[in-house]
């Protein structure tokens, strides 16, 4: 069959990679490079994992996967000292162990993307036609096809803009909320500590705080602090000024670094309109069998990236039985 697979984050990769020994696989990608929200911006010499900050396994085929990838030293265990405040008090945050991508978050996906079709800057606009015969318009021109099934990834509202109006999968996207999240980037010239690698925090605009040079095999001579806003204080305020966003960020992560951050060297702010999502949708991917269409990410599963696995591997494994 020829699959076309929308995204090239956790999901679409992990769909791809299991296609693609029986299948001919094509991605389609609107980022300039892969990871979806695994990913890793760079200004000068400072780089931030602005995305997913650290990931947690409990599936054993997730962990032979990471297990593999740490063998080629691109993924590993960042056994940070964090830090829990809520309601005054500090208290170490504990939990399974946090894995990360190594140097950076993005070289997971790159890893997983190698020796895969994959086509960047491309913007799906639609998804038309049925299973055996399904094209793919793009926003900038054009369009791609047929293809036999198309799997996309995107989060849940992309998805629902390139699905026709009157798919049976709108009714249960019109359910899934996914969260925004504002991502401030402070870098600075001489290393500090705060005596934390990274702070969880409740009751205030941000609610995640990590020095990035502290995960492995970044460079801890440019220090560089990612912060994160409250899900629900993003949402309110998706639409603010942006400057007034990173005012109020900057001023809250001062007081928790106990430092003037407005004075660092770097400064931006990035913001995700579709970061996370809490609940799942009760299956690890949607299926409509009469389009050949799977939706699949982390969003069906709860978010975060064992969750975009999980969905991307149901994804693929529906394809497989159904062959
Ligand atoms: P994505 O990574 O979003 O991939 C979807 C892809 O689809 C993207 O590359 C996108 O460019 C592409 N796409 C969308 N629309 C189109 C279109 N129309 N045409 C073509 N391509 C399109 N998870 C954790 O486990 N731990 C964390 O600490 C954590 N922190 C996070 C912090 C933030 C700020 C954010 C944003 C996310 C965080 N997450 C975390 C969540 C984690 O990043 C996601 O669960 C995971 O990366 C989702 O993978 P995915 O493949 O489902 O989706």
């Amino acid at each position: 069959m020829k699959i076309a697979i929308i995204g090239a984050g956790m999901a679409g990769l992990t769909a791809a990679r299991r296609l693609s020994d029986k299948h001919e696989v094509e991605l389609f990608d609107k980022s300039r490079g892969v990871g979806g929200r695994m990913s890793t911006r760079y200004a000068g010499d400072y780089e931030f994992d602005h995305g997913a900050q650290y990931f947690t396994i409990t599936d054993p085929e997730f962990q032979f996967l990471i297990d593999a990838i740490a063998d080629n030293g691109c993924a590993t265990r960042w056994d940070s000292r964090g830090l829990y405040l809520r309601d005054g008090e500090l208290t170490k945050d504990t939990g399974r162990p946090r894995w990360v991508g190594s140097p950076r978050m993005n070289v997971i996906a790159k890893a997983l993307a190698q020796g895969l079709q994959i086509n960047l800057g491309r913007r799906v606009s639609s998804i038309s036609g049925s299973a055996g015969n399904l094209s793919l318009a793009f926003e900038e021109g054009g369009s791609e096809g047929p293809f036999d099934r198309v799997i996309c990834t995107a989060p849940a509202p992309q998805a629902a803009a390139m699905l026709p109006p009157n798919s049976l999968l709108q009714s249960v996207l019109a359910d899934v909320h996914m969260h925004a999240c504002f991502a401030l980037m402070v870098g600075w010239a001489e290393p500090f500590d705060p005596g934390w690698d990274s702070l969880r925090v409740t009751d205030l605009p941000i609610s995640w705080l990590a020095l990035n040079a502290s995960k492995p095999g970044r460079n801890p001579a440019v220090p560089t602090l990612v912060v994160h806003a409250a899900p629900a204080w993003s949402d309110n305020h998706a639409d603010a000024d942006r400057d007034w966003v990173q005012s109020i960020m900057l001023g809250a992560a001062s007081v928790l670094c106990d430092r003037k951050l407005d004075q660092a060297p770097h400064i931006a702010l990035h913001r995700w309109l579709y970061a996370y999502s809490n609940a799942g949708v009760g299956q690890d991917c949607l299926i409509d069998p009469d389009r050949g269409v799977v939706l699949a990410g982390d969003w069906c599963v709860g978010g975060r990236v064992e969750g975009a696995f999980v969905s991307g591997r149901a994804a693929a494994n529906h394809i497989l039985a159904s062959d």
